[in-house]
């Protein structure tokens, strides 16, 4: 039997981790039959949308998709294509594993925490006022109707609904993964004392939720900022940690830097019976078609995807076979070197390759 797998190599690095991946996964014995659809800028250039319906259908279609990165223009332009996919699919949770890997430079050699994101909502939703425009103008004319604080004219707004559905939800995904993957503790993550309606909502929604599972899984809540905090000093006081969407974006940054960089940190977007499995990092540009990037991440994510699939042996041996090209460290991408300029360096097709030879 073989899966049918959406990929979507994305643009920037992202055709180039996304080979890497694919390479890696078929090296595994697995088979996969993948329907290969562009996304993002590229998309633009044939179907005039970074988005096109046809990119859609086809995951709704197989049901699970392998994604490199797409770039989303800062201020200007289209809006991210990977905000819309996880909005257009439902893939309501996001997570992210942060684990140390032995042979990756950092300060920390036992980091093993899982991130668990909303996906749908918070100021990700998207639903967004300019500056100047009439129907802002009549927002904030309502909005002071509604309640004494001042808004200036000159605002532009960002709307952050955080709702019940969607917490009860992202709450039991974590509590559901803690569960099955057996790990100890569930921490949500907020700034309610601040927020009161829309992060208080979301607390009181992670502690009720928290006494369905009492006795076996532990529960603890954490503000933002003092959770930015523990983290970088005690990071083994915390398991899997659940956020609301933007926080959860930032602190997927601050736990792939944990753990040594975002060449290394995976992700997956989950909904009900539909996947996508990227990369936390982004289309990094800069590297465009360099054969130079870290592969690790990308080809982390397809290990989540093997075990979604329920291919739990291969995955094992994909992460095992990874791990000890890292480990080994001969055939490493310059970030996982001990100096960046290290001319022993390999690229990331080279990189994939070591890891492939250990599977065969
Ligand atoms: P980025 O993650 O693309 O890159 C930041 C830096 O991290 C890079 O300059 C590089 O030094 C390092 N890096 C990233 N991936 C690496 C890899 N595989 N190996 C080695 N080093 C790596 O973040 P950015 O520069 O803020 O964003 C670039 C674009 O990507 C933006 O348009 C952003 O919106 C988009 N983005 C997309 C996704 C996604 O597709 N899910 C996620 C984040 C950012």
């Amino acid at each position: 039997m073989s899966y049918k797998v959406t990929l979507i190599p994305g643009d920037g690095i992202g055709p180039e981790v996304a080979q890497a991946a694919r390479q890696c996964l078929e090296a595994t014995g697995i088979r996969f039959e993948w329907e290969e659809v562009i996304a993002g800028s590229l998309a633009i250039k044939e179907f005039g949308t970074p988005l096109p319906e046809y990119v859609l259908k086809s995951v709704r279609k197989n049901r699970i998709a392998l994604k490199g990165p797409i770039i989303t223009p800062i201020g200007t332009g289209f809006r991210s294509v990977n905000v819309a996919l996880r909005q257009e699919l439902n893939l309501f949770a996001c997570l992210r594993p942060a684990k140390s890997i032995p042979g990756v430079k950092s300060s920390y050699s036992n980091i093993d925490l899982v991130i668990v994101r909303e996906n749908t909502e918070d100021l990700y939703a998207g639903i967004e006022f300019e500056e100047g425009k009439e129907e802002t103008i009549q927002l904030i004319n309502i909005l002071q109707k509604l309640q004494p604080k001042k808004i200036r004219k000159c605002s532009a707004i960002s709307i952050k609904p955080i709702s019940v559905t969607a917490t009860e939800r992202i709450m039991k995904f974590a509590f559901e993964y803690a569960l099955k993957n057996k790990r100890e503790k569930v921490t949500a993550v907020h700034k309610a004392n601040i927020m009161k309606f829309s992060d208080g909502l979301f607390l009181s929604i992670a502690r009720k939720i928290a006494k369905q599972y009492a006795g076996k899984i532990e529960f603890s809540d954490c503000l933002v900022d003092n959770l930015s905090m523990q983290l970088v000093k005690n990071p083994e006081d915390f398991d899997v940690l659940v956020l609301p969407n933007l926080y959860g974006d930032i602190i997927s940054d601050l736990c792939a830097g944990l753990i040594g960089g975002l060449g290394i940190a995976p992700g997956a977007n989950i909904g009900n019976g539909i996947a996508c499995f990227e990369a936390v990092h982004g289309s990094a540009p800069k590297y465009s078609g360099l054969n130079k990037v870290n592969p690790t991440a990308m080809i982390l994510s397809g290990v989540l995807m093997l075990r979604y699939l329920g291919e739990e042996k291969a995955a094992v041996r994909l992460e095992e076979a990874t791990r000890q090209v890292i480990a080994q460290g001969k055939f490493v991408t310059y970030d996982l070197k001990e100096r960046r300029d290290d001319p022993t360096a390999v690229g990331t097709r080279e990189m994939a390759e070591a890891i492939c030879e250990r599977l065969r």
